[in-house]
């Protein structure tokens, strides 16, 4: 194993300036504090050793044989907004963004695809597919993730319940391996099994197996109209309830999100983002995509009509863009209201059958509150995917607070298993999770896990000491 890394020194600094561009190096204290971690600071602060922005394959190349040469570990950096810890320098080397190649080419109509560089917006190539009257379904909650990232960590979102996740709409990547190769995974075709599906490997590594540097993504003719619904109960165990009802309904919903009451008045109350419906201590949201009126309406009637039929206390018809806009508003400012709202925040992002979704809740909230933390679950309730989210008041010390929402994922963790759910539904392993997994998947799993890093990375220089560690690092 090549531990301990070789640190960077002025040498290193003068290859990498001379194969990229002086002014797009930064070393050492000149790199911002935002680049030593990514949006959960919980899961590790890692300063980079020296950071670079490239602008094309070649310069990705250059910089990963260079490190592969010289045993300097590097990590790719897109939007920074991942929730596992996974875009920071754990054991230090190169931070590598690719934020800069984002360029999004023409639609091609004729495959019906996009093809963008890793560190294009998701929002932007959403709307460079919408202006072309095409659709790019996949809608995780952070729209200014790079697609690059959404690529690798196969991000998921509200409408995986009708269109699935990012994966689903990945034809070929353009990658470049940890010995600098670079490698076409597919191509512009609808099926293919030619030898392992290794683009399906790739697709979700959370950057621990190659660096992405081109995508080219499945689009849809777009729905022609939409609805959501605001359901409102007493409680979020009659949500959780309602979720496999609206599931048997002959209309697939594309997204099923749940809200609690106090949920709702944090964003309210820190976003001034108001949300339309006062009634009920939860929400049950639901939204349908259809291509013509009368499909949407059999659709959003069915579903009042069984709401209503299961202890709603009424059902509110979002119909036109700014009435849904300000139901999804509330909704998308969720983690920016907690934060405003807590000192900290640590959250569980389990995926569970669809079948054990209620029973998942009502465990949840008692095995939190036992611990004595404040917690607050959502999320994709219509895939099974359960945000359960902790905050820390100010009143809780470092130690408790630590303790407290490690003994809570450890239980919520082993909910989840027992009910035959995952530990991670869209967010990954990264650095947080890393602990919990071998547990989860068991050795045997892990030992493959291991298998396939070496393939592609045997020198342990890409990402290292996520999703699978080998043995630590000597000390200094
Ligand atoms: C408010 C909020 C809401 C969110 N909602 C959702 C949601 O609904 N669903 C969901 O799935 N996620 C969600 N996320 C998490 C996050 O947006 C996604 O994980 C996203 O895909 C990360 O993209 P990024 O560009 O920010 O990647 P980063 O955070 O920069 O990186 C994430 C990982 O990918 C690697 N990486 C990034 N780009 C590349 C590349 N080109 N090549 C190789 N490796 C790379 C990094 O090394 C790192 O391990 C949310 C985050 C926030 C803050």
């Amino acid at each position: 194993m090549p531990y301990p890394y070789k640190k960077i020194e002025q040498a290193d600094i003068d290859y990498i300036r001379a194969a990229t561009a002086a002014d797009r190096v930064w070393v050492g204290e000149e790199i911002a504090n935002e680049y030593y971690r990514d949006e959960m600071p919980e899961y590790g602060v890692f300063p980079p050793e020296l950071y670079v922005e490239v602008i094309n394959k070649e310069e990705v190349s250059a910089v990963m044989k260079y490190a592969w040469d010289n045993n300097i570990p590097v990590v790719c950096r897109g939007a920074g907004t991942g929730l596992a810890g996974g875009a920071t320098c754990k054991y230090g080397g190169i931070m590598m963004s690719v934020m800069r190649m984002n360029r999004i080419f023409p639609v091609d109509h004729k495959n019906q695809t996009i093809t963008a560089e890793p560190g294009a917006y998701l929002v932007d190539v959403q709307a460079a597919a919408a202006a072309e009257g095409l659709f790019y379904p996949p809608d995780p909650g952070e729209k200014t993730a790079s697609i690059g990232g959404n690529v690798i960590t196969n991000a998921g979102g509200m409408k995986a319940v009708r269109y699935g996740l990012t994966r689903d709409f990945v034809r070929c990547i353009e990658a470049v391996l940890p010995d600098g190769s670079i490698m076409n995974f597919s191509s512009n075709v609808v099926k293919n099994t030619t030898g392992y599906s290794v683009k399906d490997l790739i697709i979700g590594s959370e950057g621990t197996l190659c660096v992405l540097t081109q995508v080219t993504l499945k689009l849809l003719p777009a729905p022609t109209c939409t609805c959501t619904l605001v359901m409102p109960f007493n409680s979020l165990e009659e949500c959780a309830d309602m979720v496999p009802k609206v599931l048997e309904l002959p209309f697939v919903p594309t997204a099923i999100e749940f809200l609690e009451r106090e949920l709702i008045d944090i964003v309210e109350r820190n976003l001034n983002k108001m949300f339309p419906v006062k009634e009920g201590n939860a929400v049950l949201i639901v939204m349908y995509d259809a291509s013509s009126q009368q499909e949407l309406d059999s659709a959003v009637e069915a579903a009042a009509e069984a709401a209503l039929a299961n202890g709603a206390l009424d059902c509110f018809l979002a119909d036109t863009p700014e009435r849904a806009g300000t139901v999804w508003a509330v909704r998308g400012g969720i983690l920016e209201g907690m934060k405003a709202d807590s000192v900290a925040q640590e959250e569980c992002d389990v995926v569970v059958p669809r079948s054990r979704i209620a029973e998942y809740v009502k465990a949840a909230k008692k095995i939190a509150l036992s611990h004595g933390i404040r917690v607050e679950p959502c999320g994709h309730c219509g895939d099974g995917n359960i945000h359960t989210e902790m905050l820390r008041g100010p009143e809780m010390s470092d130690e408790e607070w630590k303790s407290a929402t490690h003994a809570s994922l450890t239980e919520l963790y082993a909910l989840s298993k027992e009910l035959g759910g995952q530990l991670s539904g869209e967010h990954g392993i990264g650095n947080g999770r890393l602990e919990f997994l071998e547990e989860f998947v068991g050795p045997r799993m892990i030992q493959l896990y291991k298998a396939i890093k070496l393939a592609f990375d045997e020198k342990l220089i890409l990402n290292p000491g996520k999703v699978v560690e080998f043995n630590k690092p000597a000390a200094e």
